[in-house]
Parts: C-alpha cells; structure tokens; sequence
C-alpha cells in the first residue's frame, strides 16, 4: 500500500475547501457526475476510432445512497483510472499559492473549483472520507483503491473490481446528512445533471400498487441525454422544440418562437431561446435561461452573457467558450462574452425578420405579446434597434399593424400641420378616450393605440429617431390644436363674457383629490361638444415618466394633475348659457362693472402717480386709500361672482355640462356620478 501527501503548495487544503466554499456546497454532485459523464464519454470516443475493442455494454452512470452506511456512491463504466493516472489526476493537484488565491476568491466556489481543476476535491467540502474504486480500460492492469480522509494523507492500493470503470464513495459527514435524502439529490441531479448527455441512474422508479409506493425494476433515469440544442434544427418539429420548452417551464404557456442558436466560428455555442407568451410584469419572468457547458448546468444568471432586454427570454446556451469559472466582473470585461452577446442579439433580430418576412400575419398575431420585449431591446440597444425598425410595428386605433414605413406613408401628409411637424395621435385606452378618437376620426385622421407598459419610453425614443414628428394623446387638446392646419378660429368673446363664463363654469367644477382645472375658450364647430376636458401632453408625460422613474422626475409625480375644462363657445348651448347669464344677472352686474370700472380708474390714477416715488416718499394718507380702493374692488369683484355663482347653481345645465365632460373623460365617480345621476332624472 501506497502512502503519500496530496501535492499541493499548502499543506492544508482541505480545511480551506470546506470552509471557503460553503455557499456552493452541492455543486461537489455535479463534478463528480460530470466526471463520470467524460470518463465515459472518452471511452465511447476510443470505441469508435478503434483503439477500445472491448464490448461497452450498460454505460449507465449510476447515483446511490445509501443511508445506513452514510454513503453516497457515483459509479460509472468508463476508461477508469489506472495507478499512475490516479497520481498524475488525483495525487497532484496542479496548485500553486493556494491560500492567497482561496482568500481572494472565497466568495466564489466555482472559480476556485474549475478554474483549478478542483472538482473531485470539491466532494470533500461534504464528506469525511472519499474513497475511488477503479478499474482502467487498459489491458493487464490491476484495479485501484483510493482512499483519503481530507485531510493531505492518502493511501493507494491494489484491489479487486470486476467491473471496468469508477466508483466514488463518498463518506458524507455530520454536518452534510441531508445529501443522504432521496429527494435532496433527486432534485440536485434534476437541477445539474438534466441534459447530461450520459444515463444517469438514480435508484430505480417508483410506482403505487395497492396504496404504496413501489420500487420497479426499472431505472430511474433522470436526464435528457440529447435535449433540443444538441440537435440539427433540420430534425425538429415544432412540437419537438415546444415539447422542450415544456421541460424548461413546466406550467408554461406554448412559446411565441423559437431561436435555434449554432455558432461555431469565433466561439462555441449552441441553445434554444425562446419567446415566451407574456404579457405583464417583467421582473416575474427573468433568470429563465440556463447556462450549461457541454450539457452540464451551470447557472440561470446569465445577466452577463445575453444584452439584459434578453434575459426576458426563455431557453438554454450552452458554450464550452464562455469562462465560466471566473468572477462576474471577469465576465463583464471578456471579450469571447461580449462577442457571445452581440451574437444573440443578432441571431434574435435576424429571426424576427426572417419570421415577419415569411409570415406577416402570424408576426402581426404575436405582436401584442412580442411587442415588449423589441421594444425593451431597441430601447436599450441602439443595435437591435437598428436590426428592428424594419420589423417593429404600430398598431392603430382599429387593430390594424403598420412598419414605421408604412405608418409615415399612411399619415405622413394627411396629419401635417402648420408648421411641416408630422403629428401621430396615439390612444393608450380607447374606452376612456372614445369621444377624443372619434373626433380625430371624424377628420380624417388615425390614431395609434399605445397602451403597453413600455409605450411612455417608446413614444419619447420615436419622437427623437423620426424626423419632424411628435405624438401626442388624442385627449391632451382640441383635435383642431393638436394638427393644427392654419390660425385657427379667434374666440369672439369680449373681456367681460369670457370672465362672466370662467365663473360660471369654474364655481361648478367638483373638487376632485390632487386634480386642478382651468377652465379654456374654444370657437369650434357647433358640432363638436360644448364643453371637455383635455391634458396638456407635456405635464401628463412628465408625470407618467416620473411614476416609472422615480428619483429626479418625482417633482413632477408630486404635482397635481393639471386639466383644461374647456368650452366649446360656437354650441348653441354654450351661447345659451351666455344669454341666459346676460339677461338674468344684466341688470345686476352692470352698476356693479360700471362701479368697478370707476374705482378702479381712480385706482390706476393714483398709483400712477406713485410711479416714479419710492415707497417712502408716498404720504401714508394716499397708502391708505390706494388700499381701501383696492379693498372695494375686491368686494365688487366678489359680488359680481356671487351674482353669477348663484346663476351657474340655478342654472342647472351649467353642471351638467361639466359632469358630461367629466364623464367622457372617465373622471365622474362615487357621489358626483350619483348626484349627475338624479340631476338627468330631473331634467327630463
Ligand atoms: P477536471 O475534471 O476539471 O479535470 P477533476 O478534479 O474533477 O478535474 O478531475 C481530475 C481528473 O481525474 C480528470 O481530468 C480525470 O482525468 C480524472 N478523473 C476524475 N474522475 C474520473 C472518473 N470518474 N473516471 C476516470 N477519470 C476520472
């Protein structure tokens, strides 16, 4: 028997191992499985060219526990290991500066444990004994026993093993009992070994007869040995590539695409992504592609690898390319993996034109579903948005998709207006904005429907890549100011009416929570409403943004929300109320505008004499009475509102006007819709 020190620099790995790389301790299951993967794998590859001529039989590599023993036990059937192999793959670990080296990356097992070729050691993070069982392929040579209690003494010896190939016990220690549950290793081995492209045999399946679960003779095999992506896209159907997405996700919904990538120049790589079917909240849905290196798992973290718009995806990469087992920042900076990623984003822009090129029909189907995620990506990457410009749709009012071209084609003249700007009116809810598409309509107009989570953005990006263009929402104006073709129409009231009709309106207007109106004048058609209300598209966006933002744009969230009341002064019914006031409350305003008129002409007087004095220089008498006239102006101007205060509440039409206008805009609710309610009843 065979004594000696495991070569490495430090004397005392072991400890290190077990200490520094607590957080990834089940990773040591997918080494030792994935070892027995390749020693398998090497013995198939020798087989076919020839230089193994023995027969390969089951090559089933087998996972057991057993309980009573505390052991936990991976058996393989490959090239087995002979005396000098053990010392040269085993024995010497090739290892220098271990310590500073695991200080540095404590935090971070798998760089430590791939990038130093430590996997079989990384069983000893759970184990107070590993022992190796094997028996090399190789003619005339005796199997081996090793065994080595973790700490840098092993012993080597010459055994019997009938069977050609490895097997590992492992001694789980105390701290590490629960890799001897059935189910704790069943679902590490689901988790890292699924696609192994070997057998993995784990116990055997289990079934219920006569209320108990039953032990079957069969294997339990827990692996896809070759999933989707290993396979040529000119054997897979549809429903192969779905299927596979339903081994991803099970409880998913079918896909919208797939994307079958294969590169092999500069780099490896091979997977599937799919699109999957969404249609809310981006953060449920991140952190569903894995990454995998030659079938073997790695991780679902793949921020680094695939542009983040991506990471929305579904599906698998697999590349031996990407360095794996490095640190994060590593990762960042590599330049295989920033390559990797442009990649994708190629592949992923090339595909959705190559399916809207081939289908439009069913592109524009899935367009509702797709739409946020190229918009996420051409949003964040100036790149995919260039690839997808060609293929991002619009969609309008009534359903109907157009390309950025199309659109331009369709509104380009038509919705120009004075000033050569091209206005796309957008919708984001076509209940609550009926009467203001209609409107559009009634013009001629079209009116796209922008109502996705990221529309806010996407409109500000489009505004900035096309050329003299602006979006507005179809509510934030008169249809006549949004496009507005030439001067349009002056309001012909007098100073005196216009005042007269802000009060009448605005003492009628409903308080409504952090909501401020101001009421507008607007000759328009005698068709059009008489009275609506309209938001300004700066400050509306302006607060949209800032409840995405946050941060800077919070001033603009605190803000009340700012609505024009505004009326229609060409209806009939508006130029009603207006005559209706003058006869009603003529006789009583007009001593009082003519006392008004006078007061504030001695007023102006006075104070125009004051003009070119200092404060102190006006005499305290002529103070007081510019206060006192200042005062008497006040108390006729709140008389003459309360004259036509108490017109505005007996004149019923006048509320209900504005409850009409509030009602279009989805803003009449709880005990003002109810009053409007039984103010309609009376007024039938
Ligand atoms: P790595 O797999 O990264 O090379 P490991 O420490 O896991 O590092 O394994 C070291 C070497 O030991 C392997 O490269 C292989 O040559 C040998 N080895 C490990 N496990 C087996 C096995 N089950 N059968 C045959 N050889 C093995």
């Amino acid at each position: 028997m065979a004594k000696g020190n495991i070569g490495v620099t430090s004397d005392n790995i072991f400890p290190v191992i077990k200490k520094f790389l607590y957080s990834d301790h089940e990773i040591f299951l997918r080494e030792l499985v994935s070892n027995a993967v390749d020693a398998t794998q090497k013995l198939k590859t020798l087989a076919a060219v020839g230089d193994f001529k023995g027969e390969l039989g089951d090559l089933t590599v087998r996972v057991d526990v057993n309980k009573k023993k505390g052991t936990l036990t991976i058996t393989d059937r490959g090239i087995g290991m002979t005396a000098d192999e053990i010392d040269k793959y085993i024995n010497q670990i090739a290892f220098s500066g271990a310590e500073e080296f695991l200080e540095k990356y404590k935090n971070d097992a798998q760089a430590i444990i791939g990038h130093f070729g430590l996997g079989f050691y990384s069983s000893f993070m759970v184990s107070k004994k590993v022992e190796i069982f094997t028996q090399s392929y190789q003619a005339e040579t005796t199997a081996q026993h090793w065994s080595c209690k973790g700490d840098p003494e092993y012993t080597l010896e010459d055994t019997i093993k009938a069977d050609r190939g490895t097997e590992i016990v492992l001694h789980i220690d105390d701290d590490n009992k629960d890799f001897l549950e059935d189910a704790k290793i069943q679902e590490l081995l689901t988790k890292y070994c699924k696609f192994l492209p070997i057998e993995i045999a784990f116990g055997k399946k289990k079934e219920w007869k006569d209320g108990k679960n039953v032990e079957t003779k069969n294997d339990n095999i827990i692996n896809i040995t070759n999933p989707a992506w290993t396979r040529k896209p000119a054997d897979l159907t549809d429903e192969d590539y779905n299927a596979f997405y339903h081994e991803l996700n099970p409880m998913a919904e079918d896909p919208l695409f797939h994307i079958h990538l294969n590169v092999d120049y500069p780099f490896n790589l091979t997977g599937i992504l799919y699109f999957p079917k969404i249609k809310n909240n981006i953060e449920m849905q991140r952190n569903k592609i894995q990454l995998y290196c030659n079938q073997v798992y790695v991780t679902d973290h793949v921020e680094n690898i695939v542009p983040e718009y991506l990471t929305l995806l579904h599906g698998v990469i697999d590349s031996p390319d990407i360095p794996l087992n490095v640190s994060r920042s590593y990762l960042q900076s590599d330049s295989n993996v920033k390559k990797i990623s442009s990649h994708i984003t190629k592949k992923v822009a090339d595909r959705l034109n190559e399916i809207f090129k081939a289908d439009r029909l069913q592109f524009e189907e899935k367009w509702d579903n797709l739409k946020l995620f190229i918009q996420y990506g051409m949003l964040s990457d100036e790149k995919f948005y260039e690839r997808a410009e060609k293929f991002a749709l619009l969609k309008n009012i009534d359903g109907k998709y157009f390309t950025f071209d199309e659109y331009k084609t369709l509104v380009g003249e038509n919705q120009k207006d004075k000033n050569g700007d091209v206005i796309y009116l957008y919708a984001n809810n076509s209940d609550e904005q009926y009467s203001y598409i209609q409107h559009a309509k009634d013009k001629g107009y079209d009116v796209l429907i922008m109502d996705g989570q990221l529309d806010v953005h996407v409109v500000s990006q489009l505004e900035q890549k096309f050329e003299k263009t602006r979006f507005v929402r179809v509510d934030s104006d008169v249809i006549d100011k949004i496009i507005q073709k030439d001067d349009t129409s002056k309001v012909t009231l007098s100073n005196d009416q216009r005042d007269a009709l802000v009060t009448v309106f605005d003492s009628q207007i409903p308080t409504l929570e952090k909501t401020n109106f101001i009421v507008t004048f607007e000759q328009l058609e005698a068709t059009t409403s008489p009275v609506f209300i309209t938001q300004n598209e700066f400050m509306r966006r302006m607060k949209e943004m800032s409840s995405l933002q946050g941060g800077m744009m919070s001033f603009y969230g605190e803000m009340p929300d700012s609505y024009n009341l505004v009326v229609n002064t060409a209806h009939p019914i508006i130029e009603k109320i207006l005559t209706d006031e003058e006869t009603a409350c003529g006789a009583s305003i007009a001593p009082i505008t003519t006392e008004l008129s006078d007061v504030k002409t001695k007023h102006d007087k006075l104070k125009e004499t004051h003009k070119d004095k200092k404060d102190e220089e006006v005499p305290a008498a002529e103070k007081t009475e510019l206060e006192e006239l200042q005062k008497k102006m006040d108390e006729l101007t709140d008389h003459k509102k309360a004259v036509l205060k108490s017109f505005a509440s007996e004149t019923k039409q006048v509320r209900q006007l504005i409850d009409l206008a509030l009602l279009a805009s989805n803003m009449l609710k709880g005990e003002a819709l109810a009053n409007f309610v039984k103010r309609s009843v009376e007024l039938l």
